[in-house]
């Protein structure tokens, strides 16, 4: 089995221990993580500060040239890292599995390689010229989760270097494997320390939220975690960008059609086995089509094939670790004790692997765990309303605030309940489309700060105004 290597300051660096990652669908060990302690942090840390003095120098355009370099190298490997991803992460290599992840990393690194922060002039007058600068802040910590490792590495990443920045990055200890493999490729393409790449469990994490040398936190993954790393960046008041958990909530309108938005409805809940964090979570249906609504949803998740990643045929695979497949259970199993009707799945039978089968449970209401908390898995509850008033209030009634959605034929009446959902985004007649060339990010408990797109790119900055 393959022992792999950190990768600090353009070289690669073993470690006193490792710790295997497993396979997800089967059990079996696919690689030896390296376990980084603290010497290895602060060594990745001096020498993304030393490579920090050089890179922010570097001229706009060799910065998006080397962007676009990294691109062309993820793109040219893309169906390693897809295998390799499958492996670790659990999800298949078609549908929107490995390749489409892998495919999503390139698309968002090419588009934020073209993008720029032009100076920009306030003021220019008798009274004097105000310009707005944007410098990059300094070594950026970049902590990343399991369920999409290699995307948002590259959400982290790209805009980090394209800016200036230098970057450490730890990933989940989940799903470590193709994020190391994503900075060896890196590395053939930025001078030495630009990208780093340190693995080991969470308390690497924890290190670099306080660590002096790190002058910005990017972090995406749980709320709870969000808000120790809130409070361990204090110290030394690191910018921060949160992207935390949502629990999506998505209305359906009284004048929906039921068959035609069944595909969008199962793959806004279900993409990635509902781990994702702008998954539709919970659907709120009016009354007179709910029936029909849970029809036309059962029929097409009834098609799904879920299995091995590696097997061609499937297009969803295993829940990703054992943790997160307790969780779903067991929110399965409270909404069933509470008289949620089990349309389909809700019964997995046992391993190998994490396989929960795809799981709808309808006559659900708020007060059960899987209505009103992020379960993040196949397993999505189908509420009954009367009042769309009522149920945008539902919705609303969420300390999480990601994403939602309206789904409806009248597209006037669905942007009015859209508008006052509190959300970072809102969807109409689908549900989690994300695109590199719009800011993403939550309100409320789901996040502080954006990504994507020029207000994605600024959040990798600090401000200077110039007065003269
Ligand atoms: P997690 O919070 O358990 O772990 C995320 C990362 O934080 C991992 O690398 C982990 O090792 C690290 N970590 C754990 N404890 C830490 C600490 N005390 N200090 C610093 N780092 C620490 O999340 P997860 O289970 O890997 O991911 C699932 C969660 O991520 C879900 O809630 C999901 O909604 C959320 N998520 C959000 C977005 C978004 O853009 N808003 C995207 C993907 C996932």
């Amino acid at each position: 089995m393959k022992r792999w290597k950190l990768v600090i300051g353009g070289r690669v660096v073993e470690t006193e221990s490792y710790q295997d990652v497993t396979n997800p669908a089967t059990g079996a060990a696919v690689g030896a993580m390296p376990m980084a302690g603290p010497p290895e942090v602060d060594k990745a840390v001096a020498a993304a500060t030393a490579a920090f003095a050089s890179w922010r120098q570097q001229p706009d355009e060799a910065r998006a040239d080397a962007c676009r370099a990294i691109a062309a190298k993820i793109e040219a490997n893309a169906e390693e890292l897809a295998r390799l991803l499958t492996l670790e992460q659990g999800k298949p290599l078609n549908g929107l599995g490995s390749r489409y992840e892998i495919g999503g990393a390139v698309a968002w690194t090419r588009y934020t390689a073209e993008l720029v922060l032009p100076v920009e002039v306030l003021q220019d007058g008798p009274e004097g010229r105000v310009e707005l600068h944007r410098k990059p802040i300094g070594v950026v910590g970049s902590i990343t989760p399991w369920n999409w490792p290699v995307m948002i590495a590259c959400w982290h990443i790209i805009p980090a270097v394209r800016t200036g920045n230098t970057v450490v990055i730890k990933p989940s200890p989940l799903t470590p494997l193709s994020t190391i493999r994503l900075v060896e490729l890196i590395n053939e393409v930025v001078p030495p320390g630009v990208v780093n790449v340190v693995t080991g469990e969470n308390e690497i994490g924890a290190l670099m939220s306080a660590h002096p040398g790190i002058a910005k936190v990017t972090f995406t993954g749980s709320t709870a975690t969000g808000r120790k790393i809130m409070a361990s960046a204090a110290g030394t008041l690191k910018r921060l960008t949160l992207e935390l958990g949502g629990n999506d909530a998505g209305i359906v309108l009284p004048d929906a059609d039921p068959k035609a938005i069944a595909e969008g409805l199962f793959w806004g809940a279900f993409i990635n086995g509902g781990q994702t964090c702008a998954a539709l979570k919970r659907l709120y249906v009016h009354d007179s089509l709910y029936d029909d609504v849970c029809r036309e949803l059962t029929a097409y998740a009834e098609k799904v094939v879920v299995g091995d990643g590696l097997d061609e045929a499937s297009v969803l695979g295993p829940v990703q670790n054992r943790r997160q497949y307790e969780i779903v259970s067991t929110f399965v199993d409270e909404a069933r004790a509470k008289g949620g009707r089990i349309l389909l799945g809700g019964n997995p039978t046992g391993g190998p692997g994490y396989f929960y089968p795809v799981t709808l449970v309808a006559d659900v209401a708020h007060g059960c765990r899987l209505v009103d908390e992020e379960q993040f898995g196949p397993a999505l509850p189908i509420i009954r309303y009367h009042e769309v008033a009522d149920a945008i209030a539902k919705a609303n009634d969420n300390a999480s605030g990601l994403g939602g959605s309206v789904w409806g034929r009248d597209l006037e009446a669905a942007r009015k309940v859209a508008s006052q959902l509190e959300t970072g985004s809102v969807w109409i007649n689908k549900h989690g489309a994300i695109q590199p060339n719009a800011p993403f990010g939550g309100v409320k408990q789901s996040g502080v700060g954006v990504e994507f797109g020029v207000d994605g790119l600024k959040e990798f900055t600090t401000i200077q105004t110039v007065f003269c």
